[in-house]
């Protein structure tokens, strides 16, 4: 059984990693971005409120992210763990999964950070071409990341929770850094 909450920026890898290690220790990946994206294909309610904040690289605000994710961890798979991915990303979302995991009675097993420099980020999201992926709409998610998101980063260290991982290497030797964490 693990839990475990994964940072870092756009493009940080953090979802490749998250796949790798959700087959690796048979826990379901929850990514925020992925049940978005989804809702927006099939323009659900949820779609068409996150849509315009997604296109523009903003947050999508905390009312539509909240109940989600406590509905997702409610589900029975999470109940062999989970990897988060993308939550929580900023400090609120941070309090906000604190407070919901005291009262399940949970708590993380690691909090993990995956580092990569910005030059690097902005060239392997140019390289991505997903929607979102175009120059005006990276810069943006980066300013978020660096207004918003790493508090959240603060916030796990003060808590002595945080490891951090070097993301800008050969994949398969950040899966390596990333399990052995986990398993020590
Ligand atoms: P990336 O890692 O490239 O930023 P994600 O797939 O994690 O991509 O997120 C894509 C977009 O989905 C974000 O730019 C944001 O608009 C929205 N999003 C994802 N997770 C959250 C969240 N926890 N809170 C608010 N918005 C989110």
């Amino acid at each position: 059984m693990k839990r475990l909450i994964f940072l870092g920026p756009p493009g940080a890898g953090k979802g490749t990693q998250a796949k790798i290690l959700s087959d690796t220790y048979q826990i379901p990946h929850i990514s925020t971005g992925d049940i978005l994206r989804a809702a927006v294909k099939q323009q659900t309610p949820l779609g068409q409120k996150a849509q315009d904040y997604m296109d523009r690289g903003e947050l999508v605000p905390d009312n539509l992210i909240l109940d989600l994710i406590k509905e997702r961890l409610a589900q029975p798979d999470a109940n062999q763990g989970w990897i988060l991915d993308g939550f929580p990303r900023n400090v609120s979302q941070a309090a906000f999964l604190e407070t919901l995991l005291t009262e399940l009675d949970l708590a993380p097993d690691n909090v993990l950070n995956l580092e990569v420099p910005d030059d690097v980020l902005v060239e392997r999201l140019l390289a991505r071409k997903r929607k979102d992926d175009n120059e005006d709409t990276i810069r943006r998610r980066l300013e978020i990341y660096h207004k918003d998101t790493v508090p959240v980063i603060s916030f796990y260290d003060n808590r002595d929770m945080l490891k951090v991982v070097k993301g800008h290497a050969p994949m398969e030797s950040v899966t390596a850094s990333l399990k052995k964490i986990i398993e020590q």
